[in-house]
């Protein structure tokens, strides 16, 4: 993978992709993480004298809803960056190419949100062709998006004669690879949330390589359901119960020690206000549902983080929303840390409780990309990383 040290962009105009994919509220942003996640990138190409045309997608336009417009963050950026970010009219197309093409190194112009051409989650080369347009030098920092092929990750790399990874994006590969390749042992998977499907790929490849795998969240009720315990009305995926059993299987086999929760903190209803009942054991009772691991669970997986080398996080292990049940999601979060080993955190709503604990800037590495982070685990070939190469 090419990085910015493989290119020349002095007096040359770069696009970059970057990952503004921001929560906005009441037409402001949220949450600038994602933004100040891009400073680097951003501050070295000014600095090696590049003009800058900036591109993203937001949400899901499924037309060009004003709402999703990238105007907002343009202004953060600004504030941000201490300098004007000029909003372009739209992606592509001659006047947003005039406006590239009259930057100034150091200069920045941000176009539209790119997800209102429909070419772009078809990575339609016209899309790809009117962004090469724009610039000479391709830079992608957008890690959260580089599992899609799409025309602004993946088509247009190919049609400008240099293109490379953004420090961000380097980070990650490079942080996340590094724990497939050569961990510092013990290395410990720590995997909860709700979307087993969405994991299990991650826990079998976690079986192989790592010393133990935690499990926590809703993502401990398909196993409990394939070991022949009674569930009640915790939400335990259906399609999860078979891979479930699969894994459980494996682990028996050797490898990795698959370790689930040995006590709960049930609720009667998804809820702040409901009824909160301690469980010693894991048969949920009708009625009930498991939202948080007990306190002998939390405080087992907190020893085994203490003890590793590497942990990895994603998926915390309960509804820490809502706060009678955070519990088991904070103490795995300070454990995380005060861990002295490497750690890493994937995932969008572990990275909001680390944040909610005030604990985000206490961990090695805290991935951007939720989806692209257990797919490059999972050893599938990120397109967008591919593509610069
Ligand atoms: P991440 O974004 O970190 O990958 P997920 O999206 O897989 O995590 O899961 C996060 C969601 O899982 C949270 O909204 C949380 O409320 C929910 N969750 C975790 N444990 C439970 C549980 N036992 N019952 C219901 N929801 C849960
Ligand atoms: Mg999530």
């Amino acid at each position: 993978m090419r990085t910015l040290d493989d290119l020349d962009v002095d007096g040359r105009r770069v696009l970059v992709r970057v990952d503004f994919n921001v929560p906005l509220k009441d037409g402001a942003v949220a949450d600038d993480t994602r933004i100040r996640a891009a400073l680097p990138t951003l501050n070295e190409l000014r600095e090696r004298g590049a003009a800058l045309i900036l591109v993203s997608h937001l949400g899901r336009p499924k037309d060009r809803e004003p709402e999703l417009s990238m105007r907002p963050v343009a202004e953060r950026l600004g504030d941000l960056l201490g300098a004007p970010v000029r909003l372009a009219p739209g992606v592509v197309g001659d006047e947003v190419t005039q406006l590239a093409h009259a930057l100034h190194g150091g200069e920045l112009l941000l176009l539209e949100n790119v997800r209102y051409e429909p070419g772009e989650t078809k990575n339609d080369p016209t899309l790809a062709h009117g962004l090469a347009a724009l610039a000479d030098v391709y830079v992608n920092d957008a890690f959260g998006a580089a599992h899609r092929a799409h025309a602004s990750t993946e088509g247009v790399a190919h049609l400008l004669s240099q293109s490379a990874a953004g420090r961000l994006l380097e980070r990650e590969v490079t942080t996340l690879n590094g724990i497939l390749e050569d961990p510092a042992k013990p290395l410990v998977a720590v995997v909860g949330g709700a979307k087993v499907t969405d994991k299990v790929a991650v826990i079998d490849r976690f079986l192989e390589v790592a010393d133990a795998v935690l499990i926590g969240g809703a993502m401990c009720f398909p196993f409990f359901k394939a070991q022949g315990h009674a569930v009640g009305g915790s939400l335990c995926e259906e399609e999860g119960i078979e891979p479930a059993r699969a894994a459980l299987a494996k682990a028996a086999k050797g490898g990795a020690r698959l370790e689930l929760p040995s006590d709960l903190v049930l609720g009667d209803r998804f809820g702040a206000d409901a009824e909160r009942r301690e469980l010693d054991g894991v048969d949920v009772p009708d009625g009930w549902m498991g939202l948080d691991v007990g306190s002998r669970t939390a405080e087992r997986y907190a020893a085994e983080i203490a003890r590793a080398g590497t942990v990895f996080w994603n998926g915390p292990m309960g509804a820490f929303e809502l706060a009678p049940f955070a519990a088991g999601t904070r103490a795995v979060a300070e454990a995380v840390a005060a861990a002295p080993g490497t750690t890493v955190v994937g995932g969008g709503d572990s990275a909001a409780a680390l944040q909610q604990f005030g604990l985000a800037e206490q961990v090695t590495h805290l991935s951007t990309g939720g989806g692209a982070s257990l797919e490059l685990l999972e050893g599938k070939r990120l397109p967008g990383v591919e593509a610069l190469s």
